[in-house]
Parts: C-alpha cells; sequence; structure tokens
C-alpha cells in the first residue's frame, strides 16, 4: 500500500510543473507542504472504505483506478502561514488559495479549485487532455 508525498512518484511531466508551481509560491513568499502525490489502488480503496465500510469521515467519492492520483498525474498542496497549514476557503485564506490556484495554472496545471462538482482547493492535476480510461489503459500525458 502505498500513499506518496514525493514529487518523485509523479510523471515527469507533472513533477516538472509540480516543481514550478512550488519554486514560484516560494519566490512570492508561500510556503507550501506538498501532502498527497501518488496513491496505489490499494491505498485508493482503503481511503474510499474509510466513512463507509471503515471508520471515520468520508474524504473521497473516487474508487481505485477513479482518482488521477492513482495514474501519478495529481497531487495536494497545503500553504503554510507562520508555520501552521492553512485550512480556511474565506477572506485572507480564500485569496491565498486563489493566488495559488492562479500560479499552479501559469504552470500549465488544472486546478480543481475550479470544479463546479467536488471542488477541492488543494488539488492540481496535469493530464494532458487524458481520461482516466486513457491513464488505465496506459496512456501517459507528454
Ligand atoms: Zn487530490
Amino acid at each position: 500500500m502505498k500513499n506518496s508525498r514525493s514529487l518523485d512518484d509523479l510523471l515527469p511531466p507533472v513533477k516538472e510543473r509540480a516543481m514550478w508551481l512550488l519554486n514560484e509560491c516560494r519566490a512570492r513568499g508561500i510556503d507550501l507542504l506538498v501532502t498527497s502525490t501518488y496513491r496505489d489502488l490499494e491505498s485508493q480503496a482503503a481511503l474510499y472504505a474509510q466513512g463507509r465500510t471503515a471508520p471515520g469521515l468520508i474524504v473521497t467519492n473516487a474508487k481505485p483506478g477513479m482518482s488521477f492520483h492513482n495514474w501519478r498525474v495529481a497531487f495536494d498542496v497545503v500553504p503554510l502561514r507562520a508555520g501552521k497549514l492553512v485550512w480556511g476557503t474565506t477572506g485572507d485564506d480564500g485569496k491565498l488559495w486563489r493566488q495559488i490556484g492562479e500560479i499552479g495554472e501559469d504552470a500549465g496545471l488544472e486546478w480543481a479549485g475550479r470544479w463546479k462538482s467536488f471542488k477541492e482547493l488543494a488539488h492540481f492535476q496535469y493530464t494532458g487532455g487524458l481520461t482516466l480510461m486513457q491513464l488505465a489503459a496506459g496512456k501517459v500525458p507528454e
């Protein structure tokens, strides 16, 4: 079971963009913590079970294979302010998240903070236009 926080577990074009995002944020005085990159199918199954057949709160709607994290093309970040994780989504916290999202988009990443359903401020991905089915079939983004 693997649930990685290392950028080395992302596909090269994704890692490249993630590093660009982290460096650009650092240059602007924003520190980011990477909380998740690659998750194997077993780890996704355990996460999906949480709040359903296992204790805890529901944290994902993605079954194994249905998360972009399972195909090494997605990662999650959380900003730090004065050493503390920022989880707020309104006011200054909301502004900070939006700023990070826009820097990610400048890096060529898709930011889930814009999604209409399952909006997720922490989530970035680079699929090169590939669907989950295509990724599952072994295609990789250029
Ligand atoms: Zn994510």
